[in-house]
């Protein structure tokens, strides 16, 4: 399998290992295979009788064809074993009538991106042997609260990688700050930024795209590579987890062979939706994907109109990993429904201009499969409330404006589809606002809403976040984004 970039209209084709370390295609584009594998009904009746693990390994071997089939079988029962998702990866569970709750938060950072990132780092390991790397590599994240923290601990002690994280200074939850200054780990550093998502992910591409800065740190025997979804590395394990849920509701009985599912993600930067479109190419029974939003809704807008304008205000919310006015892994749509040299036309307007629009054949295309709803902040708590009190279930501000986008799409559509929604945060993890939204009131403080939740919920808090107020802090620095650079050239030689 070979992968080419969203903008390159040569053959220059890498790797899946090459596309895993680069992270970034030369172009500025995203690395895509050249081809979606498809499963077989074969293939979904033995996936359906497989572990987690092993249902990981069979996806990924599809695309990453220079790992072998053992390699990603090990990784993978390692990355998702019992004592890392205590009571399984990727559990589902009925909310309400026909929506079911995909359970991405049992891993060791409460997040979804655990998903990923337990076994990311495993495959860039083995793609520094495959393809004869003798440099560090260091991993650069810029992180709206759960990446960081899950980049970290994926990769933390890890040999020949560094990790280096900015967050924005104001930008995330109490409870993410500490997971991040709290972080373990000899070849790891967290930095703050003065200013917000989108400072902080410009910072790191610019830092990616300057050829001068690549060479000195060459020099230096390092090379930069990331951890974000814009590496793909991000998003095939992601697919897996759709295949997976699929396979689940087959087995118990909750789905006939065929039968067609719509799938609801909240979304950020389009990785996690886009993932579930991957698994839909790869002939999972996927109908229609719900991209829900929250006040951030540029993304709905697009999906209305067909025109993406960033030239709008920035707002932080109670759902602060979904605060984002670029959606990077879009551009992997695009190219999908258009091709490179088109994608790479849009990519230049909205470089220019914080905007373009799409041709009408190319969002007739998109509109076929996605459908766009946002979710305000009074409606995010109200949806908490709502479901807590009525369904006696527990759900993240993430979650919330998920199943609020669902509830609105099956209003809208009369839909009789069921949905599966991808719960993509322990509720504990903002803790003081899911708490806020059932008690209406405020928690002594942000870190006690972590008890106070348990209490009123009767949830124990999860292992991870319990008595994270207790350890000790290693990092506090914050910094100006046009300091970026320097402090990743210190911790480099570090
Ligand atoms: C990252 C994240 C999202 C958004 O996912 P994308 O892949 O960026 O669209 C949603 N919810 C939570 C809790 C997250 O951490």
């Amino acid at each position: 399998m070979n992968y080419t970039s969203t903008r390159s209209t040569s053959k220059n084709y890498v790797s899946a290992a090459m596309a895993i370390k680069n992270g970034l295609a030369d172009d500025g584009g995203l690395y895509m295979p050249t081809e979606i594998p498809k499963l077989t009904e074969k293939d979904i009746e033995s996936l359906k009788n497989m572990g987690y693990a092993e249902r990981a390994a069979f996806i990924m071997s599809k695309f990453l064809s220079e790992y072998s089939y053992e390699e990603l079988l090990f990784d993978c029962e390692n990355a998702y074993s019992e004592e890392r998702f205590p009571g399984g990866a990727a559990p589902i569970k009925n909310i309400d009538g026909n929506v079911y709750s995909l359970e991405l938060w049992h891993g060791p950072t409460c997040a979804f991106k655990d998903m990923a990132l337990q076994i990311m780092p495993r495959l860039l390991s083995r793609a520094l042997e495959k393809t004869d790397e003798k440099r560090t590599a260091l991993i650069l994240v810029a992180t709206s609260g759960d990446t960081g923290k899950a980049a970290l601990e994926g990769y933390k002690d890890v040999d020949r990688i560094k990790i280096k994280v900015f967050y924005p200074v104001d930008g995330v939850s109490r409870v993410q700050k500490l997971q991040m200054a709290t972080q373990e780990g000899s070849n790891v550093d967290v930095c703050a930024i003065e200013g917000n998502f989108d400072d902080a992910q410009n910072g790191v591409k610019a830092i990616f795209g300057d050829t001068d800065f690549s060479r000195e740190l060459n020099e230096k025997g390092t090379f930069l590579s990331s951890a974000n979804s814009i590496n793909w590395g991000r998003l095939v394990p992601q697919v897996v987890y759709y295949v997976s849920a699929y396979c689940d509701m087959l087995k118990n009985n909750e789905l006939s062979y065929g039968e067609k599912i719509d799938v609801c993600v909240p979304t950020g930067n389009f990785g996690n939706i886009f993932a579930a479109y991957i698994a839909k190419l790869m002939n999972i029974p996927i109908n229609k994907l719900i991209c829900a939003s929250n006040k951030n809704n540029i993304l709905t807008d697009f999906l209305k109109s067909g025109t993406y304008d960033r030239n709008r205000s920035f707002y932080t919310t109670i759902s602060p990993s979904m605060d984002i006015l670029i959606s990077s892994n879009l551009e992997r749509l695009l190219y999908l429904v258009c091709g490179s040299e088109k994608t790479a036309l849009y990519m230049k307007e909205l470089k220019e201009n914080g905007k373009y629009t799409l041709a009408e054949e190319d969002f007739a295309k998109i509109k076929e499969n996605f459908f766009g709803y946002y979710c305000d902040e009074e409606n995010t708590k109200n949806t908490i409330k709502y479901t807590f009190e009525n369904h006696g279930y527990l759900i993240d501000t993430h979650t919330a404006v998920g199943y609020s986008c669902a509830l609105q799409y099956l209003k809208e559509t009369d839909s009789k589809t069921k949905i599966i929604l991808a719960s993509t945060a322990s509720p504990f993890k903002f803790a003081s606002d899911v708490y806020q939204a059932i008690s209406g009131k405020a928690p002594k403080n942000e870190l006690s809403a972590l008890n106070e939740l348990s209490e009123i919920s009767n949830e124990p808090i999860p292992k991870p976040l319990d008595k994270i107020g207790e350890r000790k802090i290693r990092f506090s620095d914050v910094c100006k984004p046009s300091d970026m650079k320097k402090t990743v050239l210190e911790f480099s030689q570090k």
